[in-house]
């Protein structure tokens, strides 16, 4: 279970990157219990992200049994293929999303009566191969593909900077990405989410432009390794 003062401290530590300055926490909760949510969500904790649709689906339901009284905001942050898109329609936010065909179908299945899905484009901001996440000089296109889509809500940008253990280095790319997000606010003004920074470096990406993280080894304590072939891309 999550320390109670795990939360606080992360907390803390994002106030004190910020230095004023609007941060969200999402909470990543993949691997973790139902109760363990629950647990952070009486602390106060409203956003969660998870990156297995089966997983988060079964979750979700989970926890509204236990505590049905909590609003919560769920996120789908993994890598998604389009057969799952029908499933990942039904979420809050993907902030995933890093090709026009996957974009088309989360539209075509946003559910009738639900506000347009906010979504977030991935981008690969190092050229990683085989990394999720679209090129670059594909994001305008693809901004605009998915703007054009009136069940897709286009919220900004979310990354994954290559792991590099210089943080300078790592700075840089959090650097680029902003650089990308305010170029692309130049022609979609409303997009307000730069998703950017995890345990191991949220602060760096607070101080280059992070307006969300995404944390959970630093609020939950170590993962279990996880035996799944989609744990690649985790
Ligand atoms: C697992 C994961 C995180 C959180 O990673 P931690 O290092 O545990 O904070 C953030 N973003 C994505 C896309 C993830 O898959």
């Amino acid at each position: 279970m999550p320390t109670p003062t795990a939360h606080d401290e992360v907390l803390q530590r994002i106030r004190a990157a910020a230095a004023g300055r609007p941060v969200e926490l999402l909470a990543v909760s993949k691997t973790r219990s139902a109760e363990e949510v629950v647990a952070l969500a009486r602390r106060g904790q409203r956003r969660f992200g998870e990156n297995y649709v089966q997983e988060a689906v079964a979750k979700r339901r989970a926890v509204a049994a236990l505590a049905p009284d909590l609003d919560l905001e769920w996120h789908l942050i993994g890598r998604l293929q389009t057969n799952k898109a029908r499933d990942a329609a039904g979420f809050d936010w993907v902030e995933a999303v890093d090709r026009p065909r996957l974009a088309d179908a989360l539209a075509a299945a946003r559910p009738e009566g639900r506000p347009p899905l906010n979504v977030l484009i991935q981008v690969n901001p190092d050229g990683e191969p085989g990394k999720a996440g679209c090129a670059p000089d594909e994001l305008d296109a693809l901004a605009a593909h998915v703007a054009a889509l009136p069940r897709l809500r286009l919220r900004g940008l979310m990354a994954i900077p290559a792991p590099a253990e210089d943080m300078r280095v790592r700075a840089a790319s959090f650097r680029t990405l902003a650089g990308l997000f305010e170029r692309l606010r130049g022609r979609h003004p409303d997009i307000d989410t730069l998703s950017m920074g995890m345990s191991d470096d949220f602060e760096t990406a607070i101080a280059e432009g992070a307006t969300r993280v995404r944390i959970g080894t630093a609020l939950f304590g170590p993962r279990p390794p996880r035996p799944s072939p989609e744990d690649a891309h985790a």
